[in-house]
């Protein structure tokens, strides 16, 4: 627990949310600015900052909450599709540093526009993919 954390807050219950589900180890909510009808946040309860400094069992147990959680919330809402995403650090648009992940349904045609894709050179992702090989060798 963090003292300043506003989801564990939540988790607490010190502040009010649309608590969708809750069990031993998460709590899902409303997102309070939604991108899409039924933005959803699946939340560890043992605070953490954020993906990377999760402990991989905190991690394990959180994947079939949220396969769980997402069939709920896709059905609800009747969508489509479904984003699932972490954003991890600031440069990636982390606000909240307690990890979380978002359920974003998705409906055909709804105009949320994917990220823009580049161009790259076989050369040069050659490369990088042997500095991240190297990395994890
Ligand atoms: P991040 O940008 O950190 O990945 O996402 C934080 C998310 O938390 C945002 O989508 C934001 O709308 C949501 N959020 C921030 N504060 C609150 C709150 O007090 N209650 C709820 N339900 N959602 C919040
Ligand atoms: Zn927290």
């Amino acid at each position: 627990m963090s003292e300043q954390c506003i989801f564990c807050k939540i988790v607490n219950k010190e502040i009010p949310a649309e608590i969708v589900y809750e069990d031993d180890s998460v709590v899902a909510f409303l997102d309070i600015r939604p991108v899409s009808k039924g933005h959803t946040l699946v939340v560890p309860k043992k605070h953490s900052n954020d993906f990377l400094s999760t402990e991989d069992d905190v991690l394990e147990a959180l994947i079939p909450e949220i396969k769980k959680i997402g069939a709920a919330v896709m059905k609800a809402v009747g969508a489509h599709g479904m984003n699932i995403s972490t954003n991890h650090g600031a440069a990636a648009g982390q606000v909240v540093f307690h990890l979380h992940f978002h359920l974003i349904p998705r409906f055909s045609n709804d105009n949320l526009m994917p990220w823009p894709h580049g161009d790259s050179e076989p050369k040069n992702r050659q490369e990088l993919a042997e500095e991240i090989k190297k990395l994890l060798a």
